[in-house]
């Protein structure tokens, strides 16, 4: 590896099954010792990424490196690259100790007893599970089987981990603090994380960058704050889970949606007219005030949530569209509406992003 070849590369990666593309034709370039979120909707092709890149899978066309080689028809068991599954896959006869100690018992590598017994309690240490060594997988729990998995992975020194929905089967709690510590493990490893999810709170959360999976295709590859801020198309926006997205039709500089006909500046090239405005940049006024930002979109109240330091309301267009209003806590004590009364939703509209087939001049 030289100090230009970036730890894994994807050239026109496709992966078929039968009539169905499942990866098609990525191109990606990882960022050296990151934290990678991989976002996508079920069945966008997060986990057939991951087999292809671990070499469970061979791909139909394309080419993979690691660390400046050619991977593409080397062995999984040759690449070096790590995998954390989902469901643990701990073997379940085996001791904590002895489920990290196995790569290294069946690996090519010959150790002796200290060396293996070093390694292993540095990665059992690494993870949080020392004084555990001797316990069977059914009597920790989940979020220590979750940690064996990853400590069974970092054990072989990698300098690539696959992550396949690693926190998918733990529970809200657990998960947001086994967020933090995925992250500062890997701080302390010169290692690259590619972490799969199906949660965009996680991806924005946990990435130092983030790759948006749509589709078979990586759509947008960047720091959260750039997805948050500027997604390159809708789908983007929607997968984020921030935005009230409205359909409507582009034309001549002007977007016609459900709050009126506004002139915009500037559009990003898209597959269909759509007008975002975030959850936390929409607010709430009288339905007749006519002192507001920009547009003007008539709705109903439906219901509020608190969520810790943001409180949510959901509100109904005329046309049953359902948008939502985030108020963060810090900006003061959200005004008090009344379920089933008319209101207006307003912004202004430089803060709004256009999709259009057709671009702004
Ligand atoms: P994700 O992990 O994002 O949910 P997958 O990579 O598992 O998505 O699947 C992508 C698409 O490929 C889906 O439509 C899925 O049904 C299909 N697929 C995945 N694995 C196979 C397989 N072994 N045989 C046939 N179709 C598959
Ligand atoms: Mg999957």
């Amino acid at each position: 590896m030289t100090q230009s070849d970036p730890i894994f590369r994807l050239e026109g990666v496709t992966r078929r099954y039968g009539d169905l593309t499942a990866l098609d034709g990525i191109d990606f370039v990882a960022d050296d010792n990151a934290y990678i979120a991989l976002l996508g909707p079920s069945g966008s092709g997060k986990t057939s990424l991951l087999r292809v890149i671990a070499g469970f899978e061979t791909p139909d066309a394309g080419r993979i490196w690691f660390q400046g080689r050619d991977i593409t028809d080397l062995p999984a068991h040759e690449r070096g690259i790590g995998f954390v599954f989902q469901n643990f896959a701990l073997f379940p006869h085996l001791t904590v100790f002895e489920n990290v100690a196995f790569g290294l018992r069946n690996g090519a590598q010959t150790l002796s007893k200290a060396e293996l017994t070093d390694r292993v309690r540095t990665s059992i240490d690494m993870v949080g599970l020392a004084g555990l060594e001797d316990r069977n997988p059914e009597q920790i729990s989940g979020g220590q089987k979750q940690r064996v998995a990853l400590a069974r992975s970092l054990v072989m020194q990698p300098k690539l981990v696959l992550l396949d929905e690693p926190l998918g089967a733990l529970d809200a709690n657990l998960r947001e603090r086994m967020q933090i510590e995925l992250r500062s493990i890997r701080e302390r490893l010169d290692v690259t994380f590619l972490h799969v999810t199906g949660s965009e709170t996680e991806a924005l959360a946990m990435g130092d960058k983030v790759a948006v999976l749509d589709a078979g295709r990586i759509i947008q590859y960047d720091t959260p704050d750039t997805i948050y801020d500027g997604p390159v198309v809708s789908d983007v926006a929607k997968f984020l889970n921030r935005f009230n997205l409205f359909d409507g039709t582009f034309k001549e500089g002007v977007f016609s949606g459900p709050f009126g006909a506004l002139p915009v500046s500037n559009a990003r090239k898209n597959n269909s007219d759509t007008y975002a405005i975030r959850y936390d940049r929409t607010q709430v006024f009288d339905a007749h005030d006519a002192n507001l930002p920009g547009p003007a979109l008539p709705v109903r109240f439906l219901a509020s949530e608190y969520l810790g330091s943001s409180i949510i309301f959901l509100f109904e267009t005329e046309g049953q569209k359902t948008v939502e209003v985030d108020h963060h806590l810090s900006l003061g004590e959200p005004r008090h509406l009344t379920v089933g009364e008319r209101y207006t939703l307003s912004w202004d509209p430089e803060q709004a992003i256009v999709f259009g087939k057709e671009t702004a001049r």
